[in-house]
């Protein structure tokens, strides 16, 4: 990738530093009070594998003050700790396909049961199949008096979503996001923040992603209809840049909810 083509997008990203500083947790209220900052309880974000739900969920829940909840991430926690459920599940994800669904859901169970999930949490890749979306709804209704979910669908071509995946690193310490062409770190190769080496995840390339990309054709898709009379649902063009999505998602919500 030579420079020139970097820096456009570059400049980009940093022409919208207006918008992340609005989108600080805490300063969303202060800045504007027709914005709702408070946790709309629990959230969804479904959508293709690659398409940000990821970083969107990071930022959401510094704003909200509420944990993510990322089954991949958990996952991932669990292979690299070399768990019994990571050695069953890592095989399951080197080919992009789905993990048992009882074992999604016994793990998402046990996690909102934490204390810190109680005004809400935002899931990143769950539900991912309709058993575990029928999970879901039973398990709201008997433990959270049938609290109102906020679905976020978002969307983007598959080309563009390759594009994306194939530049995208991650720091195996922190989890934050890099994209080499888009959100290209500071220092080549390491993250911002703590320095560590930047890795590509072992299921982000070409052939794998086209089986993870059919497996939410097939599975996860279909929710979307499931989702779609939900009184909060919407469905965003992710195809922009992270903190524009991000303002999307605040305003939405409060339109909706107002
Ligand atoms: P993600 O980080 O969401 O892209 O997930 C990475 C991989 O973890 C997926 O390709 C699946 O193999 C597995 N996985 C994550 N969440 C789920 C889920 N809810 N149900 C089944 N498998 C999952």
């Amino acid at each position: 990738m030579s420079l020139n083509e970097t820096a456009p997008a570059k400049e980009a990203f940093e022409g919208l530093s207006r918008i992340e500083g609005f989108l600080s947790p805490g300063s969303v209220e202060a800045k504007d009070p027709t914005v709702r900052a408070t946790a709309p309880g629990p959230v969804l974000l479904i959508g293709a594998p690659g398409v940000g739900k990821g970083t969107q969920a990071d930022t959401l829940a510094k704003i909200w003050r509420i944990p993510k909840i990322s089954t991949g991430e958990i996952l991932r926690a669990n292979v690299t700790n070399g768990t019994a459920l990571g050695i069953q599940a890592d095989e399951i994800m080197r080919r992009g396909g789905i993990v048992p669904d009882h074992v999604m859901t016994e793990m998402v169970a046990g996690r909102i049961a934490v204390p810190d999930a109680e005004a809400g949490f935002i899931l990143d890749g769950f539900p991912r199949t309709a058993k575990q979306a029928q999970w879901l709804d039973g398990h709201l209704a008997v433990h959270r008096n049938f609290v109102q979910l906020t679905i976020i669908n978002l969307h983007m071509e598959p080309q563009k979503i390759i594009d994306r995946i194939i530049h995208r690193r991650i720091c195996p310490w922190c989890k934050t996001v890099y994209n080499t062409r888009l959100k290209p770190p500071r220092l080549n190769g390491r993250c911002d923040l703590d320095g560590s080496a930047l890795i590509q995840r072992n299921d982000d390339t070409i052939e794998v992603f086209q089986e993870r990309l059919d497996a939410f054709k097939r599975e996860t898709e279909p929710l979307i209809e499931h989702y779609r009379g939900h009184r909060i649902f919407m469905t965003l063009d992710a195809d922009r840049p992270a903190p524009m999505v991000t303002l999307d998602i605040v305003a939405s919500i409060a339109r909706l909810t107002s």
